[in-house]
C-alpha cells in the first residue's frame, strides 16, 4: 500500500523539491489548486525548489511569465526544461558551431541558438547539410510537411552516407489535454522518422534521437547541480517521465495525483511505483 505524505512532510524530509509543471502545477485550465499558495510558501521560506519539465518549445523567462499570468510567481532561475539540456550536450559532444534544422517555436530555436549553434531556415539551401536536426516541439503550424522535409533530410544524408545528428530534448510521447483527451507531441514525431529510417535502411545501425529529458539522467543532473544535494523528491504526475526518472536516477519519486492522470495508480510496475503520494496542495 503506497503511503501518502503531505506537503510539510515533504518539506521536512527533504533538502529540495523538483516540481513537474504540467498536471502537477498548472493544466490547460490554468494553475491547479493549491499550487499558487504552495509556490507562495516556497518562496516566503526560501525552501529550495525548481520546476523540473521537458518543455523545450519555451524559454525560462518565457515560462516565468506564463507561469506569472496564471498567479505563480516562479523566478525563471528556477525552472529546468529539457530545452536547457541542449547547452551541456552540445558542449560535451563538440557540437558548439555547428549548425542544426530544429522543428519547434521560436523558442525552440532559440535553444539552439544559446547551446552555440546556428540555426538554419527550413527553406535555406543550407538545411541539407546541417550537422544536426533537433526536434524540439510539436508546436510548428506547418506540422505536416515540416515533418515531411525532417523525414526528407535524415533519408538523403542517408543515401549520402553522412547520418544528420538526432536529438530530441522532450522525449514525451503524449500528453494528458483534459479528461479523456490526450495530444501527441515530439517523442512520437521522433519515433515517425526512427520507425521510416529503420524500415527504407534496415542494414544500417538504427538512426535513433538522442534524448534528454525526463525519464533520461540528464535533467536530473542538472537539477542536482543546481541544488547541491541529492537529497531531492521529484513530484511528477506522470508514471513513465517523471517517476521512472526518478527512481532510476536514483531520487525519491512521489506521484501527485491531483492532476490530469488519477488512472496511474492503476499501474504496479516496481520502476514506476513512486515512494510516496500526494493527493493535494495542501498547507
Ligand atoms: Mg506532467
Amino acid at each position: 500500500m503506497l503511503q501518502e505524505v503531505t506537503v510539510s512532510e515533504l518539506l521536512e524530509r527533504y533538502d529540495g523539491l523538483l516540481l513537474d509543471a504540467y498536471g502537477v502545477l498548472i493544466d490547460a485550465q490554468g494553475a491547479l489548486p493549491g499550487a499558487r499558495e504552495v509556490i507562495d510558501h516556497l518562496n516566503g521560506r526560501g525552501f529550495p525548489y525548481w520546476v523540473v519539465t521537458n518543455d523545450a518549445s519555451r524559454l525560462p523567462d518565457t515560462a516565468s511569465a506564463r507561469y506569472a499570468d496564471l498567479g505563480l510567481r516562479i523566478p525563471a532561475d528556477r525552472i529546468i526544461t529539457a530545452g536547457s539540456l541542449l547547452t551541456p550536450y552540445f558542449a560535451r559532444c563538440g557540437l558548439r558551431g555547428a549548425t542544426c534544422a530544429v522543428i519547434g517555436p521560436p523558442d525552440s530555436a532559440a535553444y539552439v541558438r544559446q547551446a552555440g549553434a546556428t540555426v538554419v531556415d527550413w527553406t535555406d539551401a543550407a538545411v541539407s547539410r546541417v550537422d544536426a536536426l533537433v526536434i524540439g516541439d510539436e508546436e510548428p503550424v506547418d506540422f505536416l510537411p515540416r515533418m515531411n522535409d525532417a523525414l526528407s533530410l535524415v533519408f538523403s544524408r542517408l543515401d549520402a552516407g553522412s547520418p544528420v545528428r538526432l536529438i530530441l530534448p522532450n522525449p514525451d510521447l503524449i500528453y494528458p489535454a483534459g479528461r479523456g483527451r490526450f495530444g501527441f507531441t515530439a517523442g512520437s514525431m521522433a519515433l515517425w522518422i526512427e520507425a521510416a529510417a529503420a524500415q527504407r535502411y534496415p542494414e544500417l545501425p538504427i538512426q535513433a534521437f538522442v534524448r534528454l529529458g525526463k525519464p533520461y539522467p540528464a535533467i536530473f543532473e542538472a537539477a542536482v547541480d543546481r541544488a547541491q544535494t541529492r537529497n531531492l523528491a521529484m513530484v511528477g504526475d506522470q508514471l513513465e517521465t517523471d517517476i521512472r526518472g526518478a527512481r532510476a536516477f536514483g531520487i525519491d519519486a512521489v506521484l501527485a495525483t491531483f492532476g490530469l492522470t488519477r488512472d496511474a495508480l492503476d499501474v504496479t510496475a516496481p520502476d514506476v511505483m513512486p515512494d510516496f503520494l500526494l493527493r493535494a496542495w495542501a498547507l
